[in-house]
């Protein structure tokens, strides 16, 4: 059984086991929003929905951003993860034709005579070694 946890305007936010829940309303950092008043655990009834109190706009923030041809060029910087030129369109590492998808761990950000030079090839049958590898960011780590 699973406990919804919503921030601070209501949206939910992820869903954690209720043991977790509990150790949330021990700690102060939620509150009960909806409960089931039949079972108790030790002072609290079985938390159904409980909301943050608190670190909301935190949360947000370090949570995995959702990955987008926008956000790929901003967490590479702009930097071509082929030449280490300016980069103004998105790779897929594997390609598209191959299966690739547009993940984090698959994009990476091609100034357009890499990304065509590559084409539809892996780094390693076009012999394009990647200069970094591709992570998942958190959405602060797409700001500013
Ligand atoms: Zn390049």
């Amino acid at each position: 059984m699973s406990v919804a946890v919503l921030n601070y305007s209501d949206i939910v936010l992820h869903r954690v086991t209720t043991r977790h829940a509990v150790r949330m309303l021990v700690r102060k950092v939620a509150v009960i929003v909806e409960a089931d008043e039949t079972v108790q655990f030790g002072p609290y009834p079985r938390p159904l929905v409980v909301r943050l109190v608190r670190e909301v706009f935190a949360t947000w923030l370090y949570a995995p951003a959702y990955c987008t041809r926008r956000g790929v060029l901003r967490r590479d910087r702009n930097r071509c993860a082929y030449c280490g030129g300016h980069a103004g369109t998105v790779d897929h590492v594997v390609p598209v034709a191959r299966g690739g998808r547009l993940t984090w761990m698959n994009a990476v950000a091609a100034c357009l005579k890499c990304n065509g030079r590559k084409a539809d090839r892996t780094p390693a049958q076009a012999r394009m070694p990647l200069r970094f590898s591709p992570w998942v960011p958190r959405r602060i780590d797409l700001l500013g």
